[in-house]
C-alpha cells in the first residue's frame, strides 16, 4: 500500500502548510478505511496570502509573449505524462473511477495543456476597417488578471487543466480551489506545473471547505474571474456574489441529458452508447445520459438488449482488472443516488434491474447499475439530476413527442439521437434545447477543441474549451490608431 502523505497548499512558489494546522482525510471510496493522503483545511487568510501572490505576479506573467507562456505549458505536459500512471492510480484510489478511465482522462490533461500551448502563437484580435481611410482599427485581447478556480470531484485532472490551461496561456494568474474529495489528486497536478518553473504566484493551490476557500475566492475583491463546475446550488450562490462586485464569471453546472432511440435506429450502437454514456464513471458525469426516450417501435427490442448489457456489468474496485464500474465517489453521493432510486419507485416508476448496494464488496460506496421501466416526465427522476449510475426508460409514440419530453426539463447540457433519418438528424438539431447535440453517438463525449458548455440551468452560458475559451479569459479591446 502507498505511504499516505500530507500535502500542502501551494502559495506564491512555497507548499506551505495551512494556518489552521488542520487537515483533512481523503479517503477511497471503494474502501472507506483507506486514506490515501490528508490536505490542508485552510482558512481565509491562506486565501488572502494566495490572491495578493497571484495579484503582484500577474502584472509580470502578462508581460511573457505566448509563446514563452505556452514553453511553460509543454514542459507541465511532459511531466504530467511521465506521472501518468502515478497520477491515474491516485484518481481512481480518491474518487473511484476505473483505472483505464482514470487514464485516458490523464492522458486528455497532457493534450489540454499542449493544445492551450498552441495558443500563444494563435491570432487573438481582428482587423476591423475604419471610416477613416487614414486610420488603423484593431482588437487585441488582454487578460483579467486573478482567475479564481473552483472545480469538482468528477473530472479532477480534466476540469482544473482545461480551466486552468487557458487562464495561464492567456495571461491571467489562477488560484485554484479543488473539490476537498480530490484535492491530493490536484496537488499532484499542481507539482507537475511547479516542476516546470512557472514563477512563483503564477498559479496558487489553496485548499478547504467551498464554503470557506470557494466562497471566499467568489467574494475576493482581487479576484478578476471566476471560473466554476460543480452543482447548480453552489453555482446560482457563486455567480451572485461574482455579479455583486462585478466580476466575470463562468458556471458549468448539472445536466438531465437524454437520449433518443428512433424506431429506425441501429439498436446495436444506441444499447452500446446508452451503456457508456450512462453508466461509466458510476453516472457521475455531468453529461451522463440520464433519461432514455424510445420509440414504441422498438422498445421492448431495446430494452432486452440494455437489460442484457447491463446485468454484464462487473461493480467493484477501480484498482482491479476487469472493473466496469466503480464505486460512487462519497457517501453522500451513495446516500443521494439510493434516495432518487426509493422516490423513482415510490412515484410508479418499475425498477427492472439494480437498485441496491451489492453485497460482498466491502467498506465502499457501491451502487448496483440500475434502470427504470416506465418512467414518465413528470417524475423526480425524469427531472432532477441524480448523478449515478440510474438509467429511465421512457416509451414514446413520435420524435416530436420525443423531443417535447428531451426538452421539459430545466437543463440543457447535452442529448443524442440514434436514428438513420436525416429528417431525425435535422429535427433533432435545430429543436434540442442542448449545449451538445450528438447523432448515433454517446451523449458524455467531449473533444477538448471544440467548444463545451450548456443551455438553460446547464451553464451561465459562456463556453469552455478550444478557441471558445479565449472568451471569458480575456477581455476584447478595440483600438484606433490615427498616424
Ligand atoms: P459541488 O458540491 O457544487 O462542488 C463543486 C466545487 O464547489 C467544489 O470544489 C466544492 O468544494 C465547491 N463549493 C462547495 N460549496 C461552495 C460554496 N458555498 N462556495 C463556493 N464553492 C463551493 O459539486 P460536486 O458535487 O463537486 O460535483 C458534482 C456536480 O458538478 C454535478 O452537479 C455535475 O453535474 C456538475 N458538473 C458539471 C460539469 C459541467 O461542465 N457542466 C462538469 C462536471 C460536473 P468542496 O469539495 O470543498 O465542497
Amino acid at each position: 500500500m502507498a505511504e499516505v502523505c500530507t500535502y500542502l497548499n501551494y502559495i506564491n512558489g512555497q507548499w506551505t502548510a495551512s494556518s489552521t494546522g488542520e487537515v483533512e482525510a481523503s479517503i477511497n471510496p471503494a474502501n472507506k478505511h483507506e486514506i490515501i493522503g490528508y490536505v490542508q483545511k485552510s482558512a481565509l487568510p491562506d486565501l488572502n496570502q494566495a490572491v495578493s501572490s497571484a495579484k503582484a505576479m500577474q502584472k509580470k506573467w502578462k508581460k511573457l509573449s505566448g509563446n514563452e507562456r505556452g514553453n511553460y505549458l509543454l514542459k507541465a505536459a511532459s511531466i504530467l505524462e511521465s506521472r501518468l500512471d502515478e497520477i491515474a492510480e491516485t484518481m481512481t484510489r480518491e474518487m473511484g473511477k476505473t483505472l483505464p478511465e482514470a487514464k485516458g482522462e490523464t492522458a486528455r490533461g497532457v493534450a489540454i495543456l499542449r493544445y492551450y500551448a498552441g495558443e500563444g502563437l494563435r491570432s487573438i484580435g481582428d482587423v476591423i476597417p475604419s471610416t477613416d481611410s487614414e486610420a488603423l482599427m484593431f482588437t487585441t485581447r488582454v487578460p483579467l488578471g486573478v482567475i479564481g478556480v473552483i472545480t469538482p470531484w468528477n473530472f479532477p485532472v480534466a476540469i482544473p487543466i482545461w480551466k486552468m490551461a487557458p487562464a495561464l496561456i492567456y495571461g491571467n494568474t489562477v488560484v485554484i480551489k479543488p473539490a476537498t474529495e480530490t484535492a491530493v489528486t490536484c496537488a499532484k497536478i499542481i507539482e507537475c506545473l511547479a516542476e516546470a518553473g512557472l514563477p512563483a504566484g503564477v498559479v496558487n493551490l489553496v485548499t478547504g471547505a467551498g464554503s470557506v476557500i470557494g466562497q471566499g475566492l467568489a467574494d475576493h475583491p482581487d479576484v478578476n474571474g471566476i471560473t466554476f463546475t460543480g452543482s447548480n446550488e453552489v453555482g446560482k450562490r457563486i455567480g451572485q456574489a461574482a455579479l455583486a462586485r462585478g466580476a466575470k464569471y463562468q458556471l458549468e453546472m448539472g445536466g438531465k441529458n437524454p437520449v433518443i432511440v428512433a424506431n429506425d435506429a441501429d439498436l446495436n450502437v444506441a444499447v452500446e452508447a446508452t451503456l457508456s454514456g450512462g453508466l461509466r464513471s458510476t453516472g457521475q458525469k455531468c453529461t451522463a445520459t440520464s433519461r432514455v426516450i424510445v420509440q414504441s417501435g422498438v422498445y421492448d427490442a431495446f430494452k432486452e438488449k440494455l437489460l442484457q448489457k447491463v446485468k454484464e456489468i462487473t461493480v467493484g474496485d477501480g484498482m482491479k482488472d476487469g472493473i466496469w464500474m466503480g464505486p460512487c465517489a462519497n457517501e453522500g453521493q451513495l446516500r443521494t443516488v439510493l434516495s432518487y432510486i426509493e422516490k423513482g419507485i415510490q412515484e410508479g416508476g418499475t425498477l427492472l434491474y439494480g437498485g441496491r448496494q451489492p453485497q460482498g464488496l466491502g467498506n465502499g460506496f457501491f451502487v448496483e447499475p440500475t434502470v427504470f421501466d416506465n418512467v414518465t416526465g413528470n417524475m423526480t427522476i425524469a427531472q432532477e439530476e441524480i448523478f449515478g449510475p440510474v438509467l429511465a426508460l421512457m416509451k414514446v409514440e413520435t420524435i416530436e413527442e420525443a423531443l417535447q419530453l428531451a426538452n421539459d426539463v430545466v437543463f440543457g447540457l447535452s442529448a443524442s439521437i440514434f436514428t438513420a433519418n436525416i429528417g431525425n438528424m435535422l429535427t433533432f438539431i435545430n429543436e434540442m434545447d442542448a449545449g451538445l447535440v450528438r447523432i448515433n453517438a454517446e451523449s458524455a463525449g467531449v473533444e477538448l477543441q471544440a467548444p463545451f458548455g450548456g443551455m438553460k440551468q446547464s451553464s451561465s452560458h459562456s463556453r469552455e474549451q478550444g478557441r471558445a475559451a479565449i472568451e471569458f479569459f480575456t477581455s476584447v479591446k478595440t483600438v484606433f490608431v490615427k498616424a
